[in-house]
């Protein structure tokens, strides 16, 4: 693996030349990767970068890259094609001409706004009051926006703490509304199969649910008052940085190896990656710390799209956890069905410091 230094030199040539805080499309490509060192070039530059496949001899990687990165990809030698041009247009003529997002549960697209997730809570709520609670508000965004959670239990409203937690969000990433979406089909889920499955009211009866949606409520707003038709492509909060870019990546915010001495995070404003400028200096992170601090979750499930793996702890370092076995057990069982890749961050995508999944662990062993 390169290790931080060269990363950081790479970072300081790279970042003058690119303008992520921008409202440049962004189109989908399909990039060659001759070796580690062209790939790390990427993780740096590009967004999101889906690499599963790219340690492979003729590995290549899908990632998102605005024209002025292409620009700087050719420069560079890399050799790429466009799969998609303007990624956010293209989410939203195809939800326009398909018919089954049109019917779907949300407006934006066929995903639900932030408003539709509420009223999706409150509905759960309503129809399953035995099992979801009234949805709490556990913190305000940057903007005051609430960020909600339901508990699914036995005794929704109650707290019993002699209960072990589980914890799932979503939405640490703006423009990634799949994982609300499925968080909330799984309550409903949940709350179809009650008294039905067995080993599913067990589960109900003995543990609590914790369910957080949305967990970056200004991102995820933006999308809709920039593309109320779906496919808004912003992916970090609103926070105003100096210097006059926008945004902390929260999956980057998080106090669990946070800083500049690992190398999956920018210090840059403008990165999509930025870490912000202290572990926890955002009210959406800070949020979820005090809650998961008041119900310590046991198991920890942080929810985003779109690439199909199923990723556990340590990111922020190529090490394995002190749990590695349990962790790829339960990792096997998650995905024998969906046929996920699994594994750390930095064995199928990359390292990345600062996460929340790193913290769940880290803190509380979830
Ligand atoms: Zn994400």
């Amino acid at each position: 693996m390169i290790t931080a230094l060269p990363l950081a030199l790479i970072f300081s040539f790279i970042v003058p030349q690119q303008n992520q805080s921008s409202n440049s499309p962004l189109d989908l490509i399909h990039v060659q990767v001759a070796n580690e060192a062209q790939f790390q070039f990427l993780n740096i530059l590009l967004h999101d970068v889906d690499d599963h496949q790219a340690r492979h001899p003729g590995g290549a990687v899908v990632a998102y890259a605005t024209d002025l990165e292409q620009n700087l990809l050719s420069r560079e030698g890399f050799r790429f094609e466009v799969i998609t041009e303007d990624l956010a247009d293209w989410y939203a003529r195809r939800a326009e001409s398909d018919p089954s997002a049109r019917s779907s549960s949300g407006t934006m697209g066929g995903f639900r706004t932030l408003a539709e997730i509420g009223q999706e809570l409150d509905r759960l709520a309503n129809d399953y009051p035995n099992l979801v609670s009234v949805k709490q508000s556990i913190g305000s965004s940057i903007q005051g926006r609430d960020i909600w959670m339901v508990r699914v239990s036995d005794n929704p409203n109650t707290i019993e703490p002699g209960e072990p937690t589980a914890w799932f969000d979503a939405l640490h990433h703006a423009r990634e509304p799949m994982s609300a979406e499925s968080l909330l089909l799984f309550i409903d889920w949940i709350c179809q199969g009650y008294g039905i499955d067995e080993e599913l009211t067990r589960v109900v009866d003995s543990r609590n649910l914790l369910f957080v949606p949305c967990v970056n409520p200004d991102g995820y707003e933006y999308n809709r008052m920039t593309n109320p038709n779906g496919g808004g492509m912003w992916r970090k909060n609103r926070r105003a940085n100096s210097g006059g870019s926008y945004g902390v990546d929260l999956n980057r915010n998080y106090d669990w190896a946070w800083g500049s001495q690992w190398g999956g995070s920018s210090g840059s404003g403008s990165s999509e990656i930025y870490r912000g400028t202290a572990p926890f200096s955002e009210p959406e992170t800070a949020s979820i710390r005090d809650a998961s601090a008041a119900y310590p979750p046991g198991v920890s499930i942080s929810t985003h799209t779109y690439s199909n793996l199923w990723l556990f702890p340590w990111s922020y370092d190529t090490i394995f956890a002190p749990d590695d076995a349990q962790l790829r057990d339960y990792a096997m069982e998650m995905t024998a069905n969906n046929g996920y890749a699994y594994g750390t961050s930095w064995e199928v995508l990359y390292v990345a410091n600062g996460v929340a999944d790193d913290y769940a662990y880290g803190q509380h062993g979830a």
